[in-house]
């Protein structure tokens, strides 16, 4: 049997319990990153596309 090491801590694993993590700590931390990683909208990030229809009410502007 290959002994395994966590991921997150790169401790030998002892317990099964928390495969492939060798602790519920670790597990979470593991989750809590893929978790947030995967939350954030790929190009969506400090631009907010605004689109008031009231941007242009100027009627000088048409000339
Ligand atoms: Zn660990």
């Amino acid at each position: 049997m290959p002994q395994k090491n966590c991921p997150n801590c790169n401790k030998p694993l002892k317990l099964l319990d928390f495969a492939p993590f060798c602790c519920k700590r670790c597990a979470d931390v593991d989750l809590s990153r893929w978790l947030k990683g995967s939350y954030v909208i790929p190009g969506q990030s400090l631009e907010t596309t605004d689109d008031a229809p009231e941007g242009r009410r100027s009627s000088e502007d048409e000339f």
